[in-house]
């Protein structure tokens, strides 16, 4: 059980500086702090998100915060909010936990977006979504709507030991399914895989095979940040538990990078080893084009667009220049439409750029792009 706070928020509406490729994304929001779930490896718990009390046993709520949402998403007033989808989830809560079927908040944001006309992504690691299909399918029919359910491993046994209070993976995969079958895009955010444990070649082809036969849309994937502090000591203290002969390997890897990295070698080996399966699979690895492009503006597009080139790129080892133009793009104080004569005057942008970003004003879609996600 855990002990309730119930709080009276400022402010709801966290802004991102630019799009967010990752989720199509420029406002999230939370409706608690603290989360029940407890996963051992939050970075919820780590100091720097001042998250109050004993994590994953306290949990403030906050009440007011659909009296606080409709005010900060005034349509009449805020008119550029409309660009991706508000993100609801991440942080430092899942808006899913046990304690959401009690006090409903996030069943009354959904129906705030529904009445204000938002595109709407969420991301949870909890069944409890399931509840709210009937508002989601609404949302879905008037603009747009994704349901994501993160996931370490297919494993019921780690599972148990890293997510105590989340649902088994096989539950949160019938959910998946459910939603599918009522016609909504579904991700897995298939993120963090836990180092020597849920890393392997096995255990992520495990993962994207069971994503596949389940229908997801698309996935997204990370390896596991331990930021010194709590959140590290929470982590090593549970690991030693369990897998005290992991202790040295962590330590090799974890060196004390102040944002919590792991080594960029370990990175590169496990996308290396994602970028594999995930071809094998035909499974998309960021948010398809057909899934956002209809519901931004050109510049947003444009930037997220570039980036996810980017990040393919990247993911099959090749250098790439456009993560640099999507930066240059991000900044831009006017409609990108207005320069396209003179797109190679923005840093980054040369000539095959600027014939990317022209195809994308034109058509709304990158054909590159499309081939880079189809892994042709
Ligand atoms: S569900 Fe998310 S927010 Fe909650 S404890 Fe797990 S990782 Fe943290």
């Amino acid at each position: 059980m855990s002990i309730v706070n119930e709080i009276k928020a400022k402010t709801i509406l966290r802004k991102h500086k630019k799009i967010d490729s990752w989720f199509i994304s420029r406002y999230g929001m939370n409706f608690y702090r603290g989360c029940s779930h407890n996963c051992i490896y939050c970075d919820g718990r780590a100091e720097k998100y001042n998250v109050e009390g004993e994590f994953g046993k306290q949990v403030a709520v906050k009440k007011n915060a659909i009296e606080v949402l409709r005010r900060e998403l005034d349509i009449r007033k805020r008119l550029p909010l409309i660009r991706g989808f508000m993100m609801i989830g991440g942080g430092v809560g899942d808006s899913y936990q046990p304690l959401e079927s009690t006090y409903e908040v996030t069943r009354r944001a959904l129906e705030l977006m529904l009445e204000l006309d938002f595109p709407v992504s969420v991301l949870t690691k909890s069944t409890l979504v399931e509840r709210d299909i009937d508002i989601l399918k609404k949302i879905d029919e008037k603009s747009s709507a994704i349901v994501s359910f993160s996931f370490s491993s297919m494993d019921e046994r780690l599972s148990a030991i890293f997510e105590p209070g989340v649902p088994p993976p096989a539950e949160r995969l019938a959910s998946i399914r459910k939603l599918k079958d009522r016609g909504l895009i579904c991700g897995m955010f298939l993120m963090p895989v836990i180092p020597f444990l849920t890393d392997t070649p096995e255990m992520i082809e495990q993962s994207v095979r069971c994503a596949k036969e389940s229908g997801v849309d698309f996935i997204i994937f990370s390896g596991m940040t331990l930021k010194e502090g709590r959140q590290h000591e929470y982590f090593m203290d549970v690991l030693l538990d369990h897998y005290p002969e992991l202790s040295i390997e962590y330590q090799h890897i974890y060196d004390g990078n102040k944002w919590g990295g792991a080594s960029e070698a370990y990175y590169q080996s496990i996308h290396h080893t994602f970028y594999h399966v995930a071809r094998k699979y035909r499974m998309p690895v960021r948010i398809p084009a057909a899934v956002y492009a209809d519901i931004m503006n050109d510049n947003d597009k444009v930037v997220v667009m570039l980036e996810q080139i980017d990040y393919l790129l990247k993911l099959r080892g090749a250098k790439s220049p456009y993560g640099y133009a999507a930066y240059s793009v991000s900044k831009l104080d006017q409609p990108i439409s207005k320069m396209k004569n003179h797109l190679r005057q923005l840093k980054g942008v040369g000539k095959v750029t600027e014939s990317l970003i022209l195809e994308i004003l034109q058509t709304g879609r990158s054909s590159y792009l499309q081939r880079l996600m189809e892994f042709r």
